[in-house]
Protein backbone atom coordinates (compact mmCIF):
# COMPACT_ATOMS: atom_id res chain seq x y z
CA UNK A 1 0.00 0.00 0.00
CA UNK A 2 2.22 2.20 0.93
CA UNK A 3 4.41 1.52 -1.98
CA UNK A 4 1.69 2.06 -4.39
CA UNK A 5 0.87 5.79 -2.61
CA UNK A 6 4.67 6.52 -2.82
CA UNK A 7 3.98 5.46 -6.75
CA UNK A 8 1.20 7.77 -6.71
CA UNK A 9 2.42 10.55 -5.27
CA UNK A 10 6.05 10.62 -7.03
CA UNK A 11 4.24 9.78 -10.31
CA UNK A 12 1.88 12.93 -9.83
CA UNK A 13 4.84 15.19 -8.97
CA UNK A 14 6.56 14.06 -12.29
CA UNK A 15 3.22 14.73 -14.47
CA UNK A 16 2.35 17.55 -12.57
CA UNK A 17 5.81 19.61 -12.69
CA UNK A 18 6.00 21.73 -15.28
CA UNK A 19 9.22 22.10 -18.02
CA UNK A 20 11.85 23.94 -16.43
CA UNK A 21 11.44 27.83 -17.07
CA UNK A 22 13.71 30.15 -15.84
CA UNK A 23 12.24 32.66 -13.80
CA UNK A 24 13.49 35.89 -15.15
CA UNK A 25 13.14 40.09 -13.90
CA UNK A 26 13.84 43.17 -15.83
CA UNK A 27 14.48 46.45 -15.48
CA UNK A 28 12.34 47.53 -18.11
CA UNK A 29 10.12 46.52 -21.01
CA UNK A 30 12.35 47.26 -23.27
CA UNK A 31 14.84 44.53 -22.13
CA UNK A 32 11.70 42.50 -20.82
CA UNK A 33 10.88 42.21 -24.68
CA UNK A 34 13.87 41.15 -26.08
CA UNK A 35 13.91 38.72 -23.18
CA UNK A 36 10.90 37.17 -24.12
CA UNK A 37 12.20 36.88 -28.03
CA UNK A 38 15.02 34.98 -26.60
CA UNK A 39 13.74 32.53 -24.40
CA UNK A 40 10.12 31.93 -25.67
CA UNK A 41 8.79 29.28 -24.08
CA UNK A 42 11.35 28.15 -22.06
CA UNK A 43 11.23 31.24 -19.84
CA UNK A 44 8.30 33.62 -17.66
CA UNK A 45 9.76 37.35 -17.70
CA UNK A 46 8.43 40.20 -16.02
CA UNK A 47 9.77 43.64 -15.24
CA UNK A 48 9.98 46.35 -12.72
CA UNK A 49 9.27 49.81 -14.66
CA UNK A 50 6.49 50.58 -16.75
CA UNK A 51 6.91 51.66 -19.92
CA UNK A 52 5.46 54.76 -19.79
CA UNK A 53 7.41 56.16 -16.64
CA UNK A 54 10.71 57.48 -16.21
CA UNK A 55 13.05 54.70 -15.23
CA UNK A 56 15.56 56.98 -13.53
CA UNK A 57 12.44 57.44 -10.57
CA UNK A 58 11.27 53.98 -9.31
CA UNK A 59 9.46 53.37 -5.90
CA UNK A 60 11.14 50.93 -4.50
CA UNK A 61 7.73 48.25 -3.85
CA UNK A 62 7.43 45.62 -1.30
CA UNK A 63 5.80 43.53 -4.17
CA UNK A 64 8.77 43.98 -7.01
CA UNK A 65 10.84 42.26 -3.67
CA UNK A 66 8.55 40.03 -3.15
CA UNK A 67 8.96 39.50 -7.59
CA UNK A 68 12.54 39.29 -7.03
CA UNK A 69 12.79 36.27 -4.17
CA UNK A 70 11.81 33.91 -6.89
CA UNK A 71 13.63 35.01 -10.11
CA UNK A 72 16.35 33.04 -11.38
CA UNK A 73 18.03 35.92 -13.65
CA UNK A 74 17.98 39.62 -13.45
CA UNK A 75 18.53 42.21 -16.33
CA UNK A 76 19.42 45.39 -16.08
CA UNK A 77 19.57 48.37 -17.86
CA UNK A 78 23.32 49.07 -15.81
CA UNK A 79 25.14 52.46 -16.54
CA UNK A 80 23.55 53.93 -13.09
CA UNK A 81 19.74 53.55 -14.54
CA UNK A 82 18.83 52.10 -11.65
CA UNK A 83 21.15 53.41 -9.20
CA UNK A 84 18.20 55.78 -6.86
CA UNK A 85 15.85 52.22 -6.48
CA UNK A 86 17.55 48.72 -7.63
CA UNK A 87 20.09 47.95 -5.29
CA UNK A 88 17.55 48.00 -2.13
CA UNK A 89 15.13 46.02 -4.30
CA UNK A 90 17.85 43.74 -4.61
CA UNK A 91 18.97 43.31 -0.89
CA UNK A 92 15.50 43.25 0.08
CA UNK A 93 14.95 40.29 -2.27
CA UNK A 94 16.52 37.95 -0.11
CA UNK A 95 17.71 36.10 -3.21
CA UNK A 96 21.63 35.39 -3.31
CA UNK A 97 20.93 34.27 -7.18
CA UNK A 98 20.73 37.39 -8.85
CA UNK A 99 22.83 39.87 -6.73
CA UNK A 100 25.43 41.98 -8.52
CA UNK A 101 28.75 39.55 -9.35
CA UNK A 102 26.84 36.43 -9.41
CA UNK A 103 25.69 34.63 -12.45
CA UNK A 104 21.84 35.67 -12.28
CA UNK A 105 23.09 39.14 -12.59
CA UNK A 106 23.17 40.38 -16.19
CA UNK A 107 24.14 43.79 -16.56
CA UNK A 108 23.00 44.67 -20.40
CA UNK A 109 25.18 47.65 -20.73
CA UNK A 110 28.36 45.51 -21.12
CA UNK A 111 26.97 44.48 -24.47
CA UNK A 112 27.15 47.98 -26.28
CA UNK A 113 29.05 50.81 -26.84
CA UNK A 114 28.24 53.89 -24.45
CA UNK A 115 28.25 57.49 -25.29
CA UNK A 116 28.69 60.78 -23.10
CA UNK A 117 30.85 59.08 -20.73
CA UNK A 118 32.13 61.94 -18.45
CA UNK A 119 35.49 62.67 -18.27
CA UNK A 120 36.03 65.24 -15.29
CA UNK A 121 34.59 64.48 -11.88
CA UNK A 122 31.32 63.35 -11.16
CA UNK A 123 29.08 65.82 -8.67
CA UNK A 124 25.84 63.72 -7.77
CA UNK A 125 24.93 66.80 -5.43
CA UNK A 126 24.47 68.77 -9.15
CA UNK A 127 21.90 66.31 -9.74
CA UNK A 128 23.81 64.72 -12.63
CA UNK A 129 22.19 61.60 -13.91
CA UNK A 130 24.28 60.26 -15.82
CA UNK A 131 27.29 59.89 -14.05
CA UNK A 132 28.73 56.50 -15.81
CA UNK A 133 27.33 58.24 -19.78
CA UNK A 134 24.22 58.29 -21.37
CA UNK A 135 21.92 54.90 -20.08
CA UNK A 136 19.11 55.13 -22.55
CA UNK A 137 20.98 53.08 -24.98
CA UNK A 138 17.94 50.42 -25.75
CA UNK A 139 17.00 53.66 -28.28
CA UNK A 140 19.73 52.73 -31.06
CA UNK A 141 18.27 49.56 -32.37
CA UNK A 142 21.72 48.14 -33.13
CA UNK A 143 22.04 48.46 -29.81
CA UNK A 144 19.34 45.57 -29.27
CA UNK A 145 20.87 43.31 -31.18
CA UNK A 146 23.84 43.06 -29.10
CA UNK A 147 21.60 43.31 -25.94
CA UNK A 148 19.91 40.26 -27.52
CA UNK A 149 23.12 38.27 -28.38
CA UNK A 150 24.20 38.97 -24.36
CA UNK A 151 20.83 37.91 -23.20
CA UNK A 152 21.16 34.63 -25.29
CA UNK A 153 24.58 33.50 -24.45
CA UNK A 154 23.12 34.14 -20.34
CA UNK A 155 20.44 31.96 -21.06
CA UNK A 156 22.32 29.27 -23.16
CA UNK A 157 24.30 29.57 -19.53
CA UNK A 158 21.84 29.26 -17.32
CA UNK A 159 20.02 26.64 -19.20
CA UNK A 160 21.41 24.58 -21.22
CA UNK A 161 18.94 22.43 -22.24
CA UNK A 162 17.19 24.48 -23.95
CA UNK A 163 20.33 26.11 -26.32
CA UNK A 164 19.05 24.92 -29.41
CA UNK A 165 15.61 27.15 -28.83
CA UNK A 166 17.38 30.35 -27.64
CA UNK A 167 19.64 30.13 -30.72
CA UNK A 168 16.96 29.54 -33.76
CA UNK A 169 15.18 32.48 -31.57
CA UNK A 170 18.53 35.05 -31.47
CA UNK A 171 18.97 34.33 -35.47
CA UNK A 172 14.94 35.05 -35.78
CA UNK A 173 14.90 37.71 -33.61
CA UNK A 174 18.11 39.28 -36.17
CA UNK A 175 16.35 38.28 -38.84
CA UNK A 176 13.61 40.88 -37.97
CA UNK A 177 15.70 43.28 -37.05
CA UNK A 178 17.71 43.36 -39.90
CA UNK A 179 14.39 43.76 -42.50
CA UNK A 180 12.79 46.44 -39.30
CA UNK A 181 16.38 48.55 -39.52
CA UNK A 182 16.50 49.08 -43.39
CA UNK A 183 12.63 50.08 -42.75
CA UNK A 184 13.65 52.65 -40.56
CA UNK A 185 16.76 53.91 -42.57
CA UNK A 186 14.50 54.53 -45.69
CA UNK A 187 12.13 56.20 -43.58
CA UNK A 188 14.59 58.80 -41.46
CA UNK A 189 16.31 59.34 -44.31
CA UNK A 190 14.59 62.45 -44.96
CA UNK A 191 15.91 63.96 -41.62
CA UNK A 192 19.61 63.25 -42.40
CA UNK A 193 21.24 66.22 -41.00
CA UNK A 194 18.12 68.24 -39.28
CA UNK A 195 18.74 69.31 -35.98
CA UNK A 196 16.45 69.12 -32.69
CA UNK A 197 16.43 69.87 -29.11
CA UNK A 198 15.94 66.97 -26.41
CA UNK A 199 14.04 67.29 -23.21
CA UNK A 200 16.65 65.24 -21.60
CA UNK A 201 19.22 63.08 -23.58
CA UNK A 202 17.05 60.13 -23.93
CA UNK A 203 16.96 59.95 -27.73
CA UNK A 204 20.77 60.40 -28.20
CA UNK A 205 21.73 57.13 -29.00
CA UNK A 206 18.56 57.08 -31.78
CA UNK A 207 19.37 60.46 -33.03
CA UNK A 208 22.49 59.58 -33.85
CA UNK A 209 21.89 56.28 -35.31
CA UNK A 210 20.28 58.47 -38.18
CA UNK A 211 22.19 61.31 -38.41
CA UNK A 212 19.98 63.85 -36.93
CA UNK A 213 21.99 66.77 -34.90
CA UNK A 214 21.15 67.66 -30.83
CA UNK A 215 21.67 71.39 -30.54
CA UNK A 216 20.87 71.55 -26.76
CA UNK A 217 18.66 69.92 -24.19
CA UNK A 218 15.56 71.86 -22.54
CA UNK A 219 16.89 70.40 -18.81
CA UNK A 220 20.11 72.59 -18.33
CA UNK A 221 21.66 69.16 -16.90
CA UNK A 222 20.24 65.12 -17.04
CA UNK A 223 17.45 65.40 -14.36
CA UNK A 224 17.19 69.06 -13.32
CA UNK A 225 14.37 71.34 -14.18
CA UNK A 226 14.52 74.02 -16.43
CA UNK A 227 16.18 77.47 -15.62
CA UNK A 228 14.97 80.91 -16.90
CA UNK A 229 18.99 81.53 -18.06
CA UNK A 230 19.53 78.07 -19.61
CA UNK A 231 15.96 78.32 -21.58
CA UNK A 232 17.69 81.81 -23.32
CA UNK A 233 20.50 79.52 -24.49
CA UNK A 234 19.13 76.61 -25.92
CA UNK A 235 15.65 78.85 -27.48
CA UNK A 236 19.08 81.12 -29.29
CA UNK A 237 20.61 77.84 -30.25
CA UNK A 238 17.61 75.75 -31.66
CA UNK A 239 16.37 78.94 -33.40
CA UNK A 240 19.69 79.41 -35.24
CA UNK A 241 20.31 75.81 -35.87
CA UNK A 242 16.28 76.03 -37.50
CA UNK A 243 15.78 72.93 -35.04
CA UNK A 244 12.77 70.82 -36.66
CA UNK A 245 11.62 69.73 -32.98
CA UNK A 246 11.81 69.20 -29.63
CA UNK A 247 11.64 65.75 -28.35
CA UNK A 248 9.94 65.25 -25.27
CA UNK A 249 9.33 61.74 -23.25
CA UNK A 250 6.12 60.94 -22.50
CA UNK A 251 6.52 61.14 -18.91
CA UNK A 252 6.74 64.80 -19.16
CA UNK A 253 4.76 67.68 -19.34
CA UNK A 254 4.49 68.63 -22.99
CA UNK A 255 3.68 72.66 -21.80
CA UNK A 256 7.40 72.45 -20.09
CA UNK A 257 9.00 72.30 -23.80
CA UNK A 258 6.77 75.79 -24.54
CA UNK A 259 8.93 78.43 -23.74
CA UNK A 260 11.75 77.36 -26.24
CA UNK A 261 9.17 75.84 -28.86
CA UNK A 262 7.75 79.64 -28.67
CA UNK A 263 11.31 80.98 -28.99
CA UNK A 264 12.38 79.12 -31.65
CA UNK A 265 10.05 77.81 -33.61
CA UNK A 266 10.18 73.99 -33.20
CA UNK A 267 7.47 72.00 -32.88
CA UNK A 268 7.33 69.81 -29.30
CA UNK A 269 6.60 66.47 -29.98
CA UNK A 270 5.97 63.78 -27.56
CA UNK A 271 7.97 60.76 -28.02
CA UNK A 272 7.61 57.48 -25.97
CA UNK A 273 10.59 56.35 -24.53
CA UNK A 274 10.16 52.34 -24.27
CA UNK A 275 8.18 49.31 -24.80
CA UNK A 276 4.73 49.96 -23.09
CA UNK A 277 5.17 53.90 -23.16
CA UNK A 278 1.65 54.32 -25.70
CA UNK A 279 -1.06 52.17 -26.39
CA UNK A 280 -0.29 49.83 -28.80
CA UNK A 281 3.59 50.03 -28.41
CA UNK A 282 3.96 46.26 -27.90
CA UNK A 283 7.20 44.83 -28.52
CA UNK A 284 10.43 46.32 -28.85
CA UNK A 285 10.14 47.06 -33.09
CA UNK A 286 6.93 48.42 -32.19
CA UNK A 287 8.79 51.13 -30.37
CA UNK A 288 11.02 51.94 -33.51
CA UNK A 289 7.92 51.88 -35.67
CA UNK A 290 5.96 54.69 -33.33
CA UNK A 291 9.07 56.91 -32.76
CA UNK A 292 9.80 57.12 -36.55
CA UNK A 293 5.72 57.48 -37.41
CA UNK A 294 5.89 60.35 -34.73
CA UNK A 295 9.18 62.27 -36.63
CA UNK A 296 7.58 61.57 -39.69
CA UNK A 297 4.45 63.16 -39.39
CA UNK A 298 4.63 66.80 -40.05
ZN1 LIG B 1 18.56 59.66 -18.34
Amino acid sequence: MIKLLKALFFGSLVWATPAFALNIVTSTQDLASITEAIGGADVTVTYIVRGDLDPHFVEAKPSYMVKLSKADLYVAVGMDLEVGWLPSLLTGSRNPKIQPGTAGYLDASRAIRPIEVPTGTIDRSRGDLHPAGNPHYWLAPENGRLVARAIEQKLEALDPTHAAHFKANLAAFEAKLNTKIAEWKTKMAPLNGASVVGYHSTFDYFLGAYGLKIVGFVEPKPGIAPTPSHTLEVSAAAKAAKAKFILVEQFHDPRDAGPVARASGAKVLTVPTAVGAMDGINDYFGLFDRIVTLMNTP
